[in-house]
C-alpha cells in the first residue's frame, strides 16, 4: 500500500524567527507602482507582499551565521574573521589569495582595473550587467561566446551555460591572445536563466585557454547551484559531492570574482580570489584605493564571519537541493498552469519568456518591463525584468540592443519563502496570464546612462 504512494521532502531546516508581511490593496498597488515609474526597483518594500525581485542579498541567516555576527573583531587591520574568511575560500574553492571586497561589483572592479586596458576584449559566457560594464570602464569590450542555445527559450539543453569552443577560438584568432586579459566563465549562467556549464565543457575551455596562455576568472556567484546541476545532469558525478564538483570547477580556473550576497548566504559581501602572485599584489594595491584595506575590503569582520559560515553551508547537499528544489516546484506550477518559461528551469529562479508571454509587444516597448507591472498589480509579487531594458544600448550605435531573451526573472532568495508562497506566485502569474491579451507596452521616459535598469521610470502607453 506504501509502494504508489508519494514521498515528499522538506526544507532542511525549520523557522526560528519570522517578519511579518502585508497583502496591499489594488488601489494601493496601482498608486505604488505608478509613483515607482512602472520600475519594480524602484518600489519601496512595505508596499510588496512576496519580494521575489532578486536572490541577492535576501538569504536568511542561520542560527550558525547569526553567532558567528557575533564573533565580529572589528580590528582595522588583520581582523580575525579575515582569516577565517580566508580559510573558507582556500578549502571550499582552492584559491590560494584572498581580496575582499564589499561585493561581487567591488571584486569587478578590481580586476578589470588591474587587468583590462583600451582595446582589450573580454570573451565571457553571457553578460552579467554589471561585469560587462567594469569591463567597459576598463576600455575592454565584452564578446558574448556562449553556445546558441543559451539564447534559444524553448532549448532544452541541459548545459546552456556551456562555451562556444568556435567561437571562443575565432575571438582568439581575430584579436590574438595578448588583446584578452582573461576569459569570464560564469557558473549557473545568470543571464540565460540559472544555466549550468559542465565539466566536460569548462575542461576544454581550459585547454583551448592553456593553448594560447590565456587566464580564465570565474564568476563563481552560483558555483554550488551549477554544481548541484552536474551532479544530477553530467555522466560521471552522481557518486561526488556538492564540495569536491565545486573543487574540481574551481581548480579549473585562475581566480574569481564573488558575490557572497548569492550562494555564500548573506546579506552583504564578496571577493576577487586569485591564484596569481603578480595579479594578488596588484589587486591588494588597488583594493585599498576603492574599497578598504586588504584586511577587510569593506566588509565589517562580523560579515566576513558570515560569509565564512555561509561558503560551507552553500555546499551542504541537503541545503542546495532544497534551494534549486523549491525553483523547480515553482517552475513546474507555471508549466502547469500554461505560462511559457525558460526551460530547463534554471538554480535560482524561474524565467518568464515575455516574448512568447506577450507577442503583441514590440521590444522596444518593453514587454518583460511591463510585464513586471502587471505580477505586481495583480498580486503585490516583485519580480524583476532581464531583456531590453537590462540589457541597455549599443555603446557604438547607442541603439537599444534587443536581445534575444526578453525575460522577467522570478527570483527566489534562499531559506525565506515556503512552499505557500510558491502556490500564491504561481497563481498570482497564472492570473495576469489569462489577461495577457489586454496587457499594453511601456515607453521610457527617464533614462540613466549606464545600468538604466536600476532606476529607470516609463509610462504606460
Ligand atoms: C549579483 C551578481 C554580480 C554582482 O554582484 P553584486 O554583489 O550585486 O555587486 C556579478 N555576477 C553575477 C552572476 C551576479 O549574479
Amino acid at each position: 500500500m506504501t509502494e504508489t504512494r508519494r514521498r515528499s521532502w522538506a526544507e532542511p531546516y525549520k523557522i526560528k524567527m519570522v517578519e511579518p508581511i502585508r497583502m496591499t490593496t489594488r488601489a494601493e498597488r496601482e498608486q505604488a507602482i505608478a509613483e515607482a515609474g512602472y520600475n519594480t526597483f524602484l518600489l519601496k518594500s512595505e508596499d510588496v507582499y512576496i519580494d521575489l525581485l532578486t536572490d541577492s542579498g535576501t538569504s536568511a541567516m542561520s542560527d550558525r551565521q547569526w553567532a558567528g555576527m557575533m564573533l565580529g573583531d572589528e580590528s582595522y587591520a588583520g581582523s580575525r574573521n579575515f582569516y577565517h574568511l580566508e580559510a573558507a575560500v582556500r578549502e571550499i574553492y582552492g584559491y590560494k589569495h584572498l581580496v575582499p571586497t564589499h561585493q561581487g561589483r567591488g571584486a569587478e572592479h578590481i580586476l578589470s582595473q588591474i587587468t583590462t586596458k583600451p582595446g582589450d576584449v573580454v570573451p565571457g559566457n553571457m553578460y552579467f550587467t554589471t561585469t560587462r560594464l567594469h569591463q567597459e570602464l576598463a576600455g575592454g569590450a565584452f564578446v558574448d561566446v556562449i553556445i546558441d542555445e543559451a539564447h534559444d527559450p524553448a532549448s532544452e539543453h541541459p548545459f546552456k551555460g556551456n562555451v562556444d569552443l568556435d567561437k571562443l577560438q575565432r575571438v582568439i584568432d581575430e584579436n590574438g591572445p595578448e588583446k584578452i586579459p582573461y576569459v569570464c566563465i560564469a557558473t549557473a549562467v545568470n543571464m540565460a536563466g540559472g544555466q549550468p556549464i559542465s565539466l566536460a565543457n569548462l575542461k576544454a575551455v581550459r585547454a583551448l585557454c592553456d593553448a594560447h596562455g590565456v587566464r580564465i576568472i570565474h564568476d563563481a556567484t552560483r558555483v554550488a547551484e551549477n554544481a548541484y546541476f552536474i551532479k544530477e545532469r553530467e555522466p560521471g558525478y552522481g557518486d561526488k559531492s556538492i564540495a569536491e564538483i565545486v573543487r574540481e570547477i574551481c581548480d579549473l580556473t585562475d581566480g574569481c570574482t564573488m558575490s557572497a550576497k548569492k550562494d555564500a548566504l548573506v546579506n552583504i559581501g564578496g571577493f576577487l580570489a586569485l591564484n596569481d602572485e603578480e595579479l594578488f599584489d596588484a589587486a591588494r594595491n588597488t583594493v585599498v584605493v576603492y574599497e578598504g584595506l586588504h584586511t577587510y575590503g569593506g566588509m565589517a569582520g562580523r560579515d566576513m564571519e558570515a560569509v565564512a559560515i555561509g561558503l560551507h553551508e552553500s555546499v551542504e547537499y541537503e541545503h542546495i537541493k532544497a534551494r534549486v528544489g523549491q525553483v523547480l516546484y515553482l517552475g513546474t506550477k507555471l508549466q502547469e498552469f500554461g505560462v511559457p518559461i525558460i526551460v530547463p528551469i534554471g538554480g535560482h529562479g524561474v524565467f518568464l519568456d515575455a516574448k512568447a508571454f506577450l507577442p503583441q509587444l514590440d521590444q522596444d516597448v518593453y514587454p518583460a518591463q511591463a510585464l513586471t507591472a502587471e505580477i505586481y498589480l495583480e498580486g503585490g509579487v516583485r519580480t524583476m525584468e532581464r531583456g531590453n531594458v537590462s540589457s541597455g544600448r549599443d555603446p557604438k550605435t547607442g541603439e537599444n540592443r534587443r536581445p534575444k531573451l526578453e525575460m522577467v526573472r522570478v527570483t527566489i532568495p534562499r531559506r525565506v519563502y515556503t512552499q505557500a508562497h510558491m502556490d500564491v506566485t504561481a497563481e498570482t502569474i497564472a492570473e495576469v496570464y489569462d489577461r495577457r491579451a489586454s496587457i499594453k507596452g511601456l515607453r521610457m521616459v527617464y533614462e540613466p546612462k549606464v545600468l538604466r535598469f536600476f532606476q529607470a521610470m516609463f509610462e504606460p502607453l
